[in-house]
C-alpha cells in the first residue's frame, strides 16, 4: 500500500480567497484495479472537487488548483498569522447575470 501527501490549493470564486488542504492519498489495489482513497486526518473524504466550501465565505463555489500550482503562483499565498478583519461589507464583485 502506497500513500502519499498532496497538498491542494483551492480558491473561492465569490470573494477570491486562497486556501490550501492537505490529503493523504492511499493508493489501493483491488482486484488489479488500483483505485485512490483520500484521507484527512485519517479520515476518508470525498477527492477535492469543485463545490468545497469556503472556509471564509461559505460559499459553496471553490475551485481546485493542480498540484503544486500555488508554488508557482506565491502571490496568491495568505500572508501568515492572523488577518485583520475587513471592514468593508462583503458585496460580491462579480456583477449578477443578466438572465
Ligand atoms: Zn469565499
Amino acid at each position: 500500500m502506497e500513500e502519499e501527501h498532496r497538498n491542494i490549493p483551492f480558491e473561492c470564486r465569490r470573494c477570491w480567497h486562497v486556501w490550501e488542504e492537505d490529503y493523504i492519498v492511499r493508493h489501493v489495489d483491488s482486484r488489479g484495479h488500483e483505485s485512490l482513497v483520500w484521507l484527512q486526518a485519517g479520515q476518508p473524504v470525498p477527492p477535492p472537487a469543485p463545490g468545497a466550501i469556503c472556509p471564509r465565505c461559505g460559499a459553496q463555489q471553490a475551485t481546485t488548483f493542480p498540484n503544486g500550482y500555488l508554488a508557482h503562483h506565491p502571490e496568491l499565498i495568505p500572508p501568515p498569522g492572523p488577518v485583520a478583519p475587513d471592514p468593508t461589507p462583503l458585496l460580491s464583485p462579480v456583477p449578477k447575470p443578466l438572465y
